[in-house]
């Protein structure tokens, strides 16, 4: 058994806004990989306004359309931006993906709208490109290979303090320039791998859940689990993923 008790507390950032791409699958992750290790999982819902609970031991963070981003960017200014900033230092964990992960960072600017400033989390500035990246991608990472699919306009560039998530294989990543893909900072995930994410890389999810524990005193050791179903599955998006380059 798991050397903890009680539960998994999942924050889900803009759930009903920023959940684009299967994006929902990862907060479905992490609670059963959660559960299946004996944690009750708890998934609370942080939409517009509401404020950041105290206790989260891993926040989600999905895409969404550029439109979404407007008032989300709104609402993550001042004292909101400031606890999600002050919860990763604290060490508690994070997965953002795409448009959540473009507000993380120092700013978005979408291509026919008002500058969207995020909230300097991650040490990166993402711009609207001419095109969009659609399709499958492998990232090599600390994880291993991970495999997950894009569909983003947005171009994200590393600041000089910024350590990339991994570099891509299959993919444009970041920016389809420097061959980098996403960015980490403590245990907080920014990337563009939506599909979604964490159900075909369960390294990834139980790293996310292991540190989340960690964060509240736990040594954030998981039972091994059979990958079996898992792996088949990130076997089959690496094939596709290959195939498709
Ligand atoms: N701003 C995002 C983009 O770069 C919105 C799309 C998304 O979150 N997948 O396209």
């Amino acid at each position: 058994m798991t050397d903890y008790t009680g539960s998994l507390v999942i924050g889900w950032l803009y759930g009903t806004r920023m959940n684009i791409y299967g994006d929902r699958g990862n907060v479905l992750a992490l609670a059963g990989r959660a559960r299946w290790r004996g944690l009750e999982p708890d998934v609370r819902e942080i939409g517009l306004g509401d404020p950041i609970p105290d206790d989260i031991d891993v926040f989600f963070f999905g895409g969404g359309q550029d439109q979404e981003q407007v008032a989300v960017s709104r609402d993550l200014r001042g004292e909101k931006g400031e606890q999600i900033r002050n919860a990763v230092e604290r060490g508690t964990a994070l997965l953002s993906v795409c448009g959540g992960y473009q507000l993380l960072g120092h700013e978005y600017r979408p291509n026919d709208a008002e500058r969207l400033p995020g909230i300097g989390l991650f040490d990166v500035h993402s711009t609207a490109g001419p095109k969009r990246f659609i399709g499958n991608v492998i990232v090599n990472s600390q994880w291993g290979k991970l495999v997950g699919f894009e569909n983003h306009s947005g171009l994200t560039y590393l600041g000089t303090g910024a350590t990339p998530m991994g570099t891509v294989e299959v993919g444009h990543g970041n920016n389809g320039k420097d061959g980098t893909e996403g960015v980490v900072y403590r245990n907080a995930i920014g990337c563009y791998l939506h599909g979604a994410l964490l159900p075909k890389n369960p390294v990834l999810t139980d790293w996310l859940i292991a540190a989340g524990l960690r964060s509240r005193g736990g040594a954030g050791t998981l039972p091994a689990l059979d990958d079996s179903i898992e792996a088949s599955a990130h076997a089959s998006a690496t094939a596709r993923a290959i195939a498709t380059r």
